[in-house]
């Protein structure tokens, strides 16, 4: 089963105006088009500007979060048909930032996952352990935890065409990576779980991105495993050079 590489860059909290359109100037002109796809999720106030860059190119943007109700008195939040509006194609939910600091809770983030495929999103559903949770061998319980909560209100349709990223929190802004061997073993498990759960067809046609310091020293290595379908990058997508590089190791 072929699945198309998915190289994503997740800005957080940083850059300012200028800097994100410069830096979406710098992708549209410079990433191939063929044989890979790529996304950027800017901070929500510069969609805008994000979105006169990238509007007519193939490069994707999205949500960083969103909430499941569609409008409503639900101050600071941003819904599913307002990121439609802005002419998003994906929307991240459930990353570790958002599980730890904000305490997203895996039930709360299964009715976001179902809220964006009901809006037209493609969500793309983090999961990962702490290195606590990887000492005690508690790898696999958290990770299935959080895919089977993530898409406990999809139809198996919505299941084949969801984004999954693997990224164990111990690797993320840390510089610390995952080995390719590590990673693949979790993408693999990840996979069986959705084969036993649905089928083999529809496990085989989930993007597993892996994410977790991915630059351009270690991404062919990583993208090379049978089982990383693509990468979730923060600190490395925030220069056009590293995110470059990484979006070419991608097609390789
Ligand atoms: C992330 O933002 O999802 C991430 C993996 O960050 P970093 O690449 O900086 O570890």
């Amino acid at each position: 089963m072929s699945r198309r590489t998915l190289i994503a860059g997740n800005w957080k909290m940083n850059l300012d105006r200028m800097s994100a359109i410069a830096l979406a100037e710098a992708i549209a002109r410079e990433a191939p088009a063929e044989d890979v796809d790529v996304a950027v999720f800017p901070p929500f106030v510069y969609m805008e500007a994000v979105r006169g860059v990238l509007e007519r190119t193939p490069i994707a943007y999205g949500g960083q979060n969103m909430y499941f109700a569609s409008s409503g008195a639900y101050t600071g939040e941003i819904s599913g048909p307002m990121l439609i509006d802005m002419g998003a194609r994906y929307v991240i939910l459930g990353h570790s930032e958002r599980r730890h600091i904000f305490g997203e809770s895996s039930q709360l983030v299964g009715k976001k996952v179902a809220a964006a495929f009901e809006h037209g999103l493609v969500p793309v559903l983090c999961v990962g352990e702490t290195i606590e949770q990887r000492r005690d061998g508690a790898t696999q319980q958290v990770v299935f935890e959080q895919l089977g909560a993530g898409v406990a209100e999809l139809s198996s349709d919505q299941v084949a065409r969801m984004v999954i990223a693997y990224e164990p929190v111990w690797a993320i802004g840390t510089g610390e990576t995952a080995t390719p061997e590590q990673a693949q073993e979790v993408h693999a498990d990840l996979r069986t779980w959705l084969t036993d759960r649905y089928n083999a067809d529809i496990a085989g046609r989930v993007r597993i991105q892996y994410g977790g310091s991915v630059k351009p020293s270690n991404a062919a290595e990583l993208l090379a495993q049978p089982d990383i379908d693509g990468a979730l990058v923060g600190g490395a997508s925030l220069e056009a050079e590293s995110f470059l590089a990484i979006i070419a190791a991608g097609k390789a």
